[in-house]
């Protein structure tokens, strides 16, 4: 089958385009699917470089987010047949120990993210858990069913979960125009909130304004905490942050007293510089978060059928241009998500 081998940690040249990969067999509770479409996540990027404390075999497949055909399913398999069009939650998680069952999958001592440890979407066939098999949205073409999986769903646990936003929240979005960007201001506008979001461009901040920001602020050109506290005298009270340490202290400058730090990328580095007496005497809580209960995806993706979320496609390359793919997101000229179509 053809797929984008990463035959060795580091830079875009060491993903290969081949046509000769061995198919992925299947077992019993498995599906096959053929991949239409997979999206570019930071992940991704990280996985690459080798950047990560865990890191897969080589040869390895990128790709976390996947929309395509069923091909073959196992024997067990009951929820999905041959022919059904399909995206994959892109957790993967045992299933049966007590995190699982209570649909805290995501905090499972197993679990795994697709392209991560186990190969992923880059590749004309992916073989998943039948349980990680969900039905695509109609209304959504399979390069935009790619695009949201893994950001909504970690988002949706960012705000949603652990931040608890409410329709009286005033919620601040890191770069507004990335994959979790656009998902934070689209989930936390439907929550009801004022959305404060950040964007590095006139145009970006268009956009952002488009997909339902109250208010953008350049964080090139503008100091966020100061222009934060301009408008909102106490701050904020939920920050969402997945840029690291650029952002990192100014996201808890921004937060009123009692606020949320919610958090879970580091684009820009993971080292924090933090005055802890700031944080008790404001009561302030960080909270960390890592992806999300795969059940919330169910939910996301009805929302997409209903037209109350929207997919933010870029740009869609095809399969072989994975290289240029990855300089395209890594150049940060983006807004949503970077596909590649098989
Ligand atoms: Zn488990």
């Amino acid at each position: 089958m053809k797929a984008v081998l990463l035959k060795a940690f580091g830079g875009v040249e060491h993903l290969d385009y081949v046509e000769d990969f061995p198919m992925p067999e299947i077992r019993e509770d498995e599906v096959l699917i053929k991949v239409k479409a997979t999206a570019l996540n930071h992940l991704d990027i990280w996985v690459r470089k080798g950047a990560l404390a865990i890191k897969p075999e080589l040869p390895h497949i990128l790709g976390s987010d996947v929309s395509g055909v069923v091909e073959r399913v196992g024997n067990l398999v009951r929820n999905v047949k041959e022919g059904d069009e399909v995206i994959v939650s892109p957790g993967l998680s045992c299933g049966v120990c007590y995190e699982c069952l209570s649909g805290r999958d995501n905090l499972c001592r197993y679990y795994d993210i697709l392209g991560l440890k186990t190969k992923g979407g880059y590749a004309e066939y992916v073989k998943v858990p039948a349980r990680n098999v969900i039905p695509k949205p109609k209304n959504l073409s399979f390069e935009e069913s790619a695009s949201y999986p893994l950001t909504f769903l970690t988002v949706w646990n960012a705000l949603v979960r652990k931040g608890q936003i409410k329709p009286y929240s005033k919620v601040l979005i890191w770069a507004g125009s990335s994959g979790v960007g656009v998902a934070g201001i689209q989930i936390a506008k439907l929550m009801g909130a004022f959305v404060v979001a950040t964007a590095g461009s006139e145009e970006k901040a268009r956009r952002c304004k488009d997909l339902g920001a109250d208010l953008v602020i350049n964080h090139y050109q503008e100091d966020v905490p100061k222009r934060v506290r301009e408008v909102f005298k106490e701050g904020v009270d939920v920050v969402m942050d997945h840029v690291g340490e650029q952002t990192f202290s100014k996201s808890i400058e921004c937060l009123k007293k009692g606020g949320k730090l919610v958090f879970f990328g580091t684009t820009t580095g993971s080292n924090a510089n933090i005055d802890i007496r700031y944080l008790f005497v404001r009561e302030i809580e960080l909270i960390g978060t890592y992806m999300g209960p795969s059940a919330d995806l169910l939910k996301i993706s009805e929302l997409f059928e209903r037209g109350l979320l929207k997919p933010v496609v870029d740009k869609v390359f095809h399969l072989s241009q994975a290289r240029e793919a990855h300089e395209y997101l890594e150049a940060s000229k983006h807004f949503g998500k970077v596909i590649l179509k098989i």
